[in-house]
């Protein structure tokens, strides 16, 4: 992906490049989390102003479950039971100001190629042209650990510069042990891909942690990892 779009100097992340929060906004409340609407093409984004966070994911992963847990709401992002189907972004309203965004699921096998298509150009101009865009948040099932279109995703994000969290969710199918070593080979995967961009208070771009929506365990480290992200502008 080039950077015609988001002009940030090259191996260097500058955190809250944008537009930057409304002056004198209040804080994001998850709580507060509230539909405002879906699309399927950039003409019909909310404005591009304030500060966003999308989640993104392999159909399936948990991504629906990790929404709604975080959100403390049954059915905010609607769990499907027909994984691939939905093509659109959907955006919620964190107070103003700030946003949640559900990225269209990818890597259903039986998805047209057109729509595959269709997927990429559209992740693909939302992270380049979306400058309210604070961090992605990558749900992968930790029993499947990091895919090919996993990683095409974080190099996105080395390309754009937004900073991206891993959450490996389901941890509740594996034993604790297995679960720490899933995570550490994640974590060894982010520092093979993140060796050349590193932000300005010498972090890395890229974090994960492990999360269970149905246990409820790891949303207070992925709140914080939310918070931290939509303060730091
Ligand atoms: P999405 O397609 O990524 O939005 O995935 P969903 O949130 O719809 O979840 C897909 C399936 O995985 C559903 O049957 C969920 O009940 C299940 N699921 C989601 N999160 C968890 C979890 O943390 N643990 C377990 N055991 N199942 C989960």
């Amino acid at each position: 992906m080039d950077s015609k779009f988001r002009q940030v100097p090259s191996g260097v992340y500058t955190p809250g490049q944008g537009t930057g929060a409304p002056e004198g906004a209040r804080l994001p409340s998850l709580a507060q989390a509230a539909f405002i609407l879906s699309a399927t093409d950039l003409a019909h984004f909310p404005s591009d102003d304030g500060s966003e966070i999308a989640f993104v994911g392999r159909s399936n992963a948990g991504k629906s479950s990790a929404i709604n847990a975080l959100t403390k709401r049954r059915s905010l992002a609607r769990t499907s039971k027909t994984p691939g189907r939905t093509q659109q972004i959907n955006f919620f309203g964190l107070g103003e100001g700030y946003r949640l965004v559900d990225l269209p699921g990818y890597g259903y096998a039986k998805v047209p190629l057109r729509m595959k298509q269709h997927w990429k150009k559209l992740i693909d101009s939302y992270l380049r042209q979306r400058l309210s865009l604070r961090g992605l948040v990558i749900v992968v099932d930790i029993r499947r650990a990091l895919s090919e279109l996993d990683k095409q995703i974080l190099g996105w994000c080395l390309a754009a510069h937004i900073p991206a969290h891993v959450l490996l969710t389901k941890a509740d199918k594996l034993s604790r042990n297995v679960s720490a070593a899933t995570l550490r080979d994640v974590q060894r995967d982010l520092l093979l891909l993140d060796t050349s961009s590193v932000c300005d208070d010498g972090n890395s771009l890229f974090s994960s942690q492990i999360f269970s929506a149905i246990k409820k365990s790891g949303i207070t480290n992925l709140e914080a990892q939310l918070m931290k992200w939509f303060t730091e502008t």
